[in-house]
């Protein structure tokens, strides 16, 4: 196309959107309209909420996307030769659903945090707990806890599976429990809930009273 030659006015650089509304032009602006968009999925809420301790959700987001480079994943980099064990059990190599959930080890910390989950856990599955965290009311002191609890447990359980694996330390599964029940606990100590009978009985169960 012919550049125009401006003699007397100023140039400027407009943004056309996909409404083909022409607006100043912004990096930002631009990146919301070019993106990559999906339909928003029925666990968005467990995993993204204002309330959330910044680096668990990620964690939680791949466990979810399945995209945690856990043994199952590693089979197709053609290391069949060599023997992959969950570094938590011992027992067998690991995958999402054995790392987070069918482990033994997860199991017992499992057990640990659900009287601090306020949902009625029946089987230990991603599919499962993220239902009983998606049905509740979003923003209730009860679920935000849940949705706290849940991401802080797919952290560390992934944090103490990397730390057996790459720097040979490890924690008893009491040991990793505290280290989860402190970070949820540091974390509701800065949020305000409404006052009522429920958060109540959480400030008690958190030792936030
Ligand atoms: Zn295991």
């Amino acid at each position: 196309m012919n550049v125009p030659i401006l003699l007397v006015a100023t140039d400027s650089i407009k943004w056309k959107g996909v409404d083909g509304i022409i607006s100043d032009f912004s990096v930002a602006g631009a990146y919301e309209a070019m993106r990559p968009r999906a339909h928003v999925v029925s666990w968005f809420h467990v995993i993204w909420f204002s309330q959330c301790i910044p680096r668990h959700p990620f964690v939680a987001w791949l466990l979810m996307m399945e995209k945690l480079k856990t043994h199952d994943k590693m089979m197709a980099w053609e290391i069949h030769n060599q023997t992959l064990l969950c570094p938590l059990c011992k027992g067998c190599s690991d995958s999402h659903s054995h790392l987070f959930f069918e482990c033994n080890f997860s199991r017992a910390v499992w057990d640990k945090a659900r009287p601090y989950m306020n949902i009625q856990i029946h089987s230990y599955n991603w599919s499962h707990i993220s239902n009983c965290l998606a049905d509740g009311a979003v923003n209730s002191a009860r679920v935000v806890v849940s949705k706290l609890m849940f991401a802080a447990m797919v952290y560390f359980l992934r944090q103490e599976r990397n730390c057996r694996l790459f720097k040979g330390k490890s924690r008893t599964k009491d040991r990793l429990f505290d280290d989860i029940y402190s970070s949820v606990r540091l974390k509701l100590m800065t949020i305000h809930f409404k006052e009522s009978r429920q958060v109540r009985e959480l400030k008690i169960v958190w030792r936030l009273a």
